[in-house]
């Protein structure tokens, strides 16, 4: 490989030096890594794909498909939902009878929004006010939007646009005793803000609401403690960060105490007590399997569990602390070498506010992220208008590949190659 012109061999030096001493380091080879020339920094869009990924599939396709047939439902299939909520359990601080794994995200949040609700409506009528805020997933504000469009009498809160204020201050403010639910995304998929789970949490219950988080951009890059923090519901996304494969099921959190008082409104078989009676009624099961609907995707399923295995096995400590390290260290080449260039922090300085991306805010973001893309061998993405998400996976990501990337922005800068570059014809970004 070509040195490139702006190389500096001292800085280049510690990179390589931060790799060697990096204790997770071993991981990246359990990654498949087709061109290792191709610097990825968009793990907290679809996480890379795990070597053991492709074995478990191609025995679960051949063998337990292939040859079981049906009787695979009695050797393990019924109860893969189950065994990987315990393993996700383990990973987001809950218990193991507390997560369920299944569906898309959204459809997730639409289950337990409409189930928390309800009961909100039965318990404490006077409470009609659902607050969440305009930096949530669009999609998560479109589920919202459906779920009050079913329950009549709700209506929609979000504090007002009011540059540099803290989010969770925001939401603190305007919590009273009309407010029935509060969601919000824990890390933010634009800023890579993250909110003190326990803090805002404890906040929303002492005003008498109920606190629904979705961790998709923090679960396994920031450790979680959703049964600690008491919180009510979350759901979270299993393609990001636990490396599951485009699509992969997603999956829900009920605390204990909660879920014999909710129904799923998504009342399918799958969630029935005894669904194997065929019975004609509908009759929940007694935990947290009422929140499942319909039969559950085996192959997909089947794609998540070795990206679990290896955080669970890294340990989410030792995962945050390189997560920190690295966008600190990237932090640091944005304040030497781009800020001068005119790209903008648009991530908290504070480590503990931050999820594992890094966003920077750039006029022509999108030109350079494509320049980055088609020239460079950097593929980071661009979150309208003028965010460069860069994310760190670290179970895969080296500090060479940070120090790298900045090297190769500068470069496109220098050579303005990015303004070729337009939106025309763009879907995924
Ligand atoms: C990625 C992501 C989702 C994904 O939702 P799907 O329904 O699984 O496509 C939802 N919410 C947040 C905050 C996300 O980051």
């Amino acid at each position: 490989m070509a040195l490139p012109f702006t190389f500096d061999l001292d800085a280049w030096a510690e990179a390589r030096e931060r790799d060697r001493m990096d204790a997770l380091a071993s991981f990246r080879e359990r990654f498949v890594i087709e061109s290792p020339e191709l610097i990825y920094l968009d793990g907290n869009s679809l996480g890379r794909l795990p070597r053991a990924t492709m074995e478990r599939l191609a025995t679960v396709v051949g063998q337990e498909w292939g040859e079981r047939l049906v009787r695979g439902w009695n050797e393990g299939w019924l109860e893969l939902p189950q065994r990987l909520g315990h393993k996700l359990a383990a990973l987001v601080g809950a218990e193991a009878n507390e997560v369920w794994v299944a569906d898309a995200t959204s459809v997730n949040l639409f289950k337990l929004l409409t189930a928390f609700l309800q009961y909100q409506r039965r318990a404490r009528p006077q409470r009609r006010r659902v607050l969440t805020d305009r930096f949530n997933f669009p999609s998560d504000l479109y589920i919202v939007q459906g779920v009050l469009g079913l329950l009549e009498g709700f209506h929609l809160d979000m504090p007002p646009e009011e540059a540099g204020a803290d989010p969770a201050e925001q939401i603190m403010a305007r919590l009273g005793e009309d407010v029935a639910l509060v969601t919000l995304s824990h890390t933010l998929f634009k800023s890579g803000y993250t909110y003190d789970m326990a803090q805002v949490t404890a906040a929303v219950q002492a005003a008498g609401a109920v606190m629904v988080w979705d961790v998709s951009h923090s679960v396994g890059a920031v450790p979680l403690d959703l049964h600690g923090a008491a919180a009510d519901g979350a759901v979270g996304c299993t393609y990001k960060y636990l490396n599951g494969g485009p699509g992969a099921p997603a999956f829900l959190y009920v605390r204990r105490d909660w879920q014999a008082l909710l129904h799923n409104p998504i009342s399918g078989w799958f969630g029935q007590q005894a669904m194997f009676d065929f019975d004609l009624t509908y009759t929940p099961a007694a935990d947290v399997r009422r929140f499942a609907s319909g039969t559950p995707p085996i192959l997909a399923l089947a794609a998540i569990e070795a990206g679990l295995d290896m955080l669970l096995e890294a340990g989410m400590a030792r995962v945050r602390a390189k997560s920190v390290q690295q966008t600190e260290y990237l932090i640091r080449l944005w304040e030497e070498q781009l800020q001068p260039l005119g790209f903008t922090l648009n991530s908290p300085r504070q480590a503990a506010r931050r999820g594992s991306h890094v966003a920077l805010g750039h006029p022509a973001a999108l030109g350079i992220d494509l320049a980055l893309i088609h020239e460079k061998q950097v593929l980071p993405d661009f979150r309208a208008p003028d965010n460069l998400r860069l994310a760190v996976a670290p179970l895969y990501n080296r500090f060479t590949d940070i120090y790298l990337a900045v090297q190769r922005l500068r470069e496109v800068m220098e050579e303005g190659s990015y303004r070729r570059y337009s939106s025309a014809g763009l879907k995924v970004t």
